[in-house]
């Protein structure tokens, strides 16, 4: 059995202020146990928010990480830096990053393995844009993603590493992917992973992500292969984030 995960990605929204103001609602309801909860915060909020999630059992997430130990990389961030605040999950190869900062699957690939090696679960970005699914290639392209960011990754490293199918064209839109379709393509993305790491890829949490809101959580979670949602829009919203974990 995989533990659902439901993680929050805040992008580029809320102060130190607002943060805590946030993380404190959402802590101050009754939040399912066996439910993964992690919320992914600006780099600037980490520390106030890990001191917030004390002695609950919310885990802390990073957006991005750069895939360097240390250097004269101006404006990146480490591993190491994210480990010493105590980051659980790091989000890696969100389409915003590979649409405006040049993400590759290759770069995406080195910050896997980087993230690894520091105890720190990569959150795996995949999916296609709306031109990709109309020309009916979105699997090739998800298969290459998935492909490209594995490469080189360790058996036994492989049960670390989160997926998040996030199809482009539903984030931030209002738009879903059916939860027939969202399930189709991570089953796929297990057939994936299946062929490079045999049996294993039972034990790999893939999670839906665009567009998910407390009215379709549920016919999500529903799906047999869907383990959970990267939320963005509704993670900002302590009553929202709520109903997801407690779908
Ligand atoms: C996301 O940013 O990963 C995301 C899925 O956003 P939203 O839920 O707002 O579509």
């Amino acid at each position: 059995m995989r533990t659902p995960i439901i993680a929050g990605n805040w992008k580029m929204h809320n102060n130190i202020e607002e943060s805590l103001k946030l993380v404190r609602a959402i802590k101050s309801y009754d939040l399912a146990k066996n439910v993964e909860k992690v919320v992914c915060v600006p780099f600037t909020d980490l520390k106030s928010v890990k001191e917030e999630i004390k002695g609950t059992d919310i885990k802390l997430g990073a957006q991005n990480m750069h895939f360097e130990e240390s250097g004269a990389y101006t404006g990146e961030i480490s591993a190491s830096m994210l480990k010493e605040i105590g980051v659980d999950y790091v989000i890696i190869g969100h389409s915003e990053r590979r649409e405006y900062f040049n993400e590759t699957d290759e770069t995406v690939n080195k910050k896997i393995k980087t993230a690894i090696k520091h105890n720190i679960k990569p959150i795996l970005c995949v999916g296609e844009t709306l031109e990709q699914r109309e020309a009916n290639e979105q699997k090739k392209i998800v298969k290459t993603q998935i492909e490209g960011a594995l490469k080189d990754i360790e058996t036994r490293d492989i049960e670390e590493i989160v997926v998040a199918y996030e199809p482009i064209w539903a984030i931030g839109t209002g738009k879903t992917a059916s939860s027939i379709d969202a399930e189709d393509m991570i089953k796929f993305i297990r057939e994936t992973i299946n062929s490079l790491y045999g049996s294993l890829s039972q034990k790999v949490r893939i999670q839906y992500g665009g567009s998910v809101k407390p009215s379709n959580i549920v016919e999500l979670m529903e799906k047999e292969e869907i383990d959970g949602a990267l939320v963005g829009g509704a993670s900002l919203k302590a009553e929202d984030f709520v109903k997801l974990v407690n779908f």
